[in-house]
């Protein structure tokens, strides 16, 4: 069972490395829409069947944990526990590779279009500077970018004068300190609700 989610697992990677030959292919724009549409879809697949995947093994440490008859009696059956899982929808564009999916489309998009964000489908939730899922996102309100507040930070103690924005395709590039960032409070949310979901 673990070996099936090694090569899920593989398969998603997979489809997300297709993203940079769909975006520098030479397709017209509306071909690249459909085949990185086409991506998705298929991710969402993926991901769906993960989660589902996560419920089986959620029920199967539930069950792992009795000790005695008497657990099993009390408790509830492994089709009871799945059911009961199963109620809690889990938005699947919110699916830790999707979410990878999404970004890597963005960030490709937006080098080849001088950082214009295509998508606002999903809100931005990854870090440009760590790559990770940001705890405390941060808005540069020079140019509108959100970083974690620990990554910033840290770039920003190099240099007094200020630092340019890092992610790479900024139009306005500016040097900003400290004190152009604010939190945002939206995305915050956004992730914590996510996170909640994943749980
Ligand atoms: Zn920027």
């Amino acid at each position: 069972m673990y070996k099936s989610r090694e090569l899920l697992l593989k398969a998603m990677e997979n489809n997300i490395s297709l993203v940079e030959p769909v975006c520098k292919s030479s397709f017209d724009e509306a071909e690249r829409n459909e085949k990185l549409d086409n991506l998705r879809e298929s991710m969402k697949t993926f991901c769906q069947i993960d989660i589902n995947f996560n419920k089986y093994v959620k029920c199967e440490n539930e069950l792992e944990k009795r000790r005695t008859p008497e657990d099993f009696e009390t408790n509830k059956s492994f089709n009871e526990l799945l059911e009961e899982y199963s109620k809690k929808k889990v938005n699947v564009e919110h699916h830790e590779m999707y979410l990878k999916l999404e970004e890597k489309i963005r960030l490709l998009r937006g080098e080849l279009e001088d950082g214009v964000e295509v998508s606002r489908a999903t809100p931005n939730i990854i870090c440009p500077v760590s790559k990770q899922i940001m705890s405390n996102p941060m808005t540069n309100k020079l140019c509108g970018h959100i970083y974690d507040y620990s990554s910033v930070i840290e770039l920003l103690k190099l240099s007094k004068k200020g630092i340019r924005c890092p992610v790479p395709g900024c139009v306005k590039a500016l040097r900003f300190s400290a004190k152009d960032l604010e939190p945002n409070n939206a995305v915050k949310k956004y992730i914590s609700q996510m996170e909640k979901e994943k749980n």
